[in-house]
């Protein structure tokens, strides 16, 4: 997260004003609790809810964007603001250790001694050490005056639920397509044009929203998948999507993969450097080997999240062809496909449209929760997604 020249902590937070209030009172003392937990869906930007709010704690101000306190907490430099990710490490049990441990002190230097867990679904994992979910409950429970725990969840649900008994829960907002134009304008500098297309297509996910609005190859990828609805028009073109479909998402996953591996390798080597350890030691063989078979792992769990927004894409495109069907009024989310859009209501009934829809979702459950192989759910996905021509 950046800061702009327009000031404070919260100014870069999209579509998030209600919860942005509450926390606002509660850094100046109104309605304070001692554990947070943000939850709202990928790219609502949950964990940078969370850090502006760390940030109005230490800032005298409540959160400036100015003073040395809250630009280093922004900056991840703050003594007293500890956060951990587990995408980043392999480290992740021994750094809740850690944190635990240190939530039982007083701040360094700071207001508050904040305790940031971005990854906070993760902490009910069964490959997780059972007592970590138990020491972080009882850190929550008994909390020392000065500190506060600050959780982060895709929902409730997720987390543990004697966990998030304990805290005082805010859901965020899909931040809507406006909201997000505005802000990629004002943040990255582009045009209104390039920010409205980028809003639209990611359908209130920043991160995506900024992708799409700042890599021509993410606009390409994201071309050719809306694109494929209106040409399945035979078996042979079906297998042909199917098949793009999984090296679309292959060619994006591995982009996305090299740069992280080296990320995370180039970490491991810091934490062995900085703790005097020899890097061609038992242990740091060890660790290299663990990270490895974890980044396998995350790999092809990668694969499936790009295959997943892929399908997102696809069920925006049979969306968009039911409110042009039924007349709704307003722009399509794939407002420069008009025409493929207009192929689709022509070839088939909002019906069949809806039962289009329902064959995308299936697909989604098959590779998701019974890890069919993503190439046979697309084959079939695609052949259920034939235009028959029975519409208009
Ligand atoms: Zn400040």
């Amino acid at each position: 997260m950046t800061t702009t020249a327009t000031g404070s902590v919260w100014s870069d937070l999209v579509g998030q004003a209600g919860t942005i209030e509450t926390l606002q009172q509660a850094a100046t003392g109104h309605g304070m609790t001692h554990a947070w937990l943000f939850t709202g869906p990928p790219g609502s930007g949950r964990s940078n809810v969370a850090l502006a709010f760390a940030a109005a704690l230490q800032c005298e101000r409540g959160g400036c964007g100015e003073c040395s306190a809250c630009r280093s907490v922004l900056a991840g430099s703050h003594p007293d603001v500890h956060v951990t990710r587990s995408e980043t490490s392999t480290l992740y049990i021994k750094e809740i250790r850690g944190l635990v441990q240190r939530a039982a002190l007083s701040p360094a230097h700071g207001r508050w001694q904040v305790m940031l867990i971005e990854d906070a679904d993760r902490l009910g994992d069964p490959d997780h050490a059972r007592g970590i979910g138990n020491a972080l409950l009882k850190a929550i429970e008994e909390p020392t005056p000065k500190t506060v725990w600050l959780l982060c969840a895709p929902t409730v649900r997720d987390v543990l639920p004697t966990i998030r008994s304990r805290c005082r829960t805010l859901t965020l907002a899909t931040p809507g397509a406006a909201d997000v134009a505005t802000f990629l304008v004002r943040s990255e500098g582009i045009s209104e044009t390039v920010a409205n297309f980028a809003a639209r297509a990611s359908q209130g996910h920043i991160g995506r929203a900024r992708a799409l609005a700042l890599n021509e190859e993410t606009r390409a990828r994201r071309r050719e998948v809306v694109s494929m609805p209106a040409r399945l028009t035979s078996l042979g073109s079906c297998m042909t999507a199917a098949t793009n479909l999984s090296e679309l998402a292959k060619e994006e996953t591995d982009a996305i993969t090299a740069e992280a591996n080296a990320a995370e390798v180039a970490e491991l080597q810091t934490i062995f450097g900085s703790e005097r350890k020899d890097t061609t030691s038992r242990a740091y063989r060890a660790a290299i080997s663990d990270l490895e078979k974890l980044q396998k792992q995350k790999a092809k769990r990668r694969v499936l999240d790009v295959i997943d927004r892929a399908l997102m894409d696809l069920v925006s495109v049979y969306r968009d062809a039911i409110a042009l069907a039924v007349g709704a009024p307003g722009q399509l989310v794939n407002e420069e496909l008009r025409s493929d859009v207009a192929v689709l209501v022509r070839a088939a009934s909002p019906e069949t449209l809806l039962r289009m829809i329902d064959a995308i979702f299936l697909a989604r459950e098959q590779m998701l929760e019974f890890n069919v192989p993503p190439q046979l759910a697309l084959e079939s996905m695609m052949v259920a997604l034939r235009l028959s021509g029975e519409g208009r």
